[in-house]
């Protein structure tokens, strides 16, 4: 590789980025694609001829940066999908230059995955013996690499071995989750061959929350009929409301039962670091395994989940391809990441993670934390005190769920407005929310990650949702 071409790139690219981060907050926060521009890029033709790095990155501020999902502005409210981390964005240009497997082996990539899962889980206070987690994907992904543990440990104690044998001839192994569960449980369910019928979608109380007395019955229920009990889901936030689950008592029924119980803090987890909240989350620790998403409230740039685990022999029993006479050989016990989960090949992410974290300290991303909560409870307070909007559920975290209830409309009226409301928001360009359906109602929901974010931006979002819904309504 000539040096110089590369490192002339190198800058413009750090100046294009740099522009492109600082310009994002005055534009519009997304805008529909010009049609000509997305007929350009879905149909560019494979090119035979090579071109000069320097014309790439004339095509990528004139064809890319200019249509952006829009999560870098501070009115970016949908989903939850955060701002990237400035020191992570950094970080992914020399993970990328190293462009090592961290599969295993002694180079820094693996030993700084060590470090940074274990600060992730004292971040959250998650229990952390040594080998008891590894970065993902994503959640999604953290969410089968912690459930197929939980399977393997649940057919085990059946005298089952699964990885051998498969699932056929094991009575069913049944889980229990709510109906505010995220879909990755069931897909999980689903690719690990256990039936999405074998989820048991437990009721939950007023405020969305998993019942442990529903949770009680139900496996008492299952038992009866012969089945296996083996797993319970619960939310340390969940994407429609940000409810967190009463840990305390499923843990209880859990350690009862001898059931594994899986929280999901994909969204939710760094919550606890707001002192205002923490006390939600009691009992957090005492969750079999735990999966959580650095690239969400942290902004580590995607992707990065990660999974926990109490019992690192339990995914080491799960995915190790290396026979136990190989193991433990020159004095690095823990053996590679690719016997703790799916990948064998694994790209280099721990050091987006290590520049976030590390640029930030755990004080700054406490406080950020508590930033992103005390400007969803505004929002929630701005909301309540206006009656043509409605709150659809209390803030827990930092995802304020509501509807617009103008009057004179009747419920079905009320529904078509507030489904066609995000798209009418996110067209105008000064705001972005999307929408859901709680307790059957369509709604709309404001997720804030963005400690960037003012009380100011809170009032343009409502503005923009009164001027949408205005729109809509004398349109029908
Ligand atoms: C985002 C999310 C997931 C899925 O995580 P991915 O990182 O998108 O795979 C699961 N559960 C909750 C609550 C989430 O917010």
């Amino acid at each position: 590789m000539p040096e110089q071409p590369f490192r002339d790139a190198a800058h413009r690219t750090a100046d294009l980025v740099a522009d492109y981060l600082a310009a994002v907050p005055t534009g519009p926060v997304w805008q529909p694609m010009d049609p000509a521009a997305r007929q350009a890029l879905l149909t560019a033709p494979l090119p035979h001829a090579g071109r000069p790095l320097d014309e790439l990155l004339t095509a990528v501020a004139a064809d890319v940066l200019p249509a952006p999902m829009g999560n870098g502005h501070p009115r970016f409210f949908g989903w939850v999908n955060s701002a990237p981390a400035e020191a992570g964005v950094l970080a992914t240009l020399t993970a990328a230059a190293m462009n090592p497997s961290s599969a295993g082996g002694d180079h820094a990539d693996v030993h700084l995955e060590r470090t940074v899962v274990r600060w992730i889980a004292e971040l959250v206070g998650f229990p952390h013996p040594p080998g008891g987690g590894l970065l993902t994907s994503g959640t999604s992904m953290a969410t089968i690499v912690c459930l197929t543990a939980a399977r393997g440990r649940a057919a085990a104690a059946a005298g089952w071995d699964v990885r051998a044998d498969g699932l056929a001839g094991l009575p069913p192994l049944v889980g229990y989750v709510s109906g505010e569960t995220h879909s990755c449980v069931r897909k999980a369910a689903e690719l690990l061959g256990l039936g999405s019928r074998q989820l048991r979608v437990l009721a939950t109380d007023a405020e969305g929350r998993l019942d442990p007395r529903a949770l009680r019955a139900a496996v008492a229920e299952d038992r009866a009929a012969g089945r296996l009990p083996f797993l319970v889901v619960a939310s340390a936030g969940t994407v429609n409301t940000g409810a967190v689950d009463r840990f305390e008592p499923i843990a209880d029924v859990c350690a009862e039962q001898g059931l594994w119980l899986h929280v999901d803090g994909a969204y939710g987890a760094f919550g606890v670091l707001d002192p205002q909240i923490a006390h939600r989350y009691a009992g957090l620790a005492r969750a079999d395994s735990l999966a959580l998403d650095p690239h969400k409230w942290l902004g580590v740039p995607v992707d990065c989940g990660c999974a926990l685990v109490r019992d690192p022999q339990a995914l080491r029993e799960t995915f190790s391809l290396v026979p136990a006479y190989l193991r433990d050989e020159e004095g690095d016990q823990l053996g590679w990441f690719s016997e703790y989960g799916t990948e064998q090949t694994r790209p280099f992410r721990s050091l987006k993670v290590w520049a976030t974290i590390a640029h930030r300290g755990r004080d700054g991303i406490a406080a950020d934390i508590a930033t992103c909560t005390r400007l969803a409870r505004r929002l929630g307070e701005l909301v309540g005190a206006d009656p043509a909007l409605e709150l659809m559920a209390p803030v827990e975290t930092s995802i304020v769920a509501f509807r617009a209830r103008p009057a004179g409309l009747d419920a079905a009226a009320l529904d078509a407005l507030n489904q066609a409301l995000p798209a009418a928001v996110q067209r105008r360009g000064r705001a972005f929310l999307t929408g859901t359906v709680l307790g059957g109602h369509e709604a709309v929901r404001a997720c804030l990650l963005n400690a960037t974010t003012t009380e100011r931006d809170l009032d343009v979002l409502l503005a923009e949702v009164r001027a949408a819904a205005a729109e809509l309504t004398t349109r029908q």
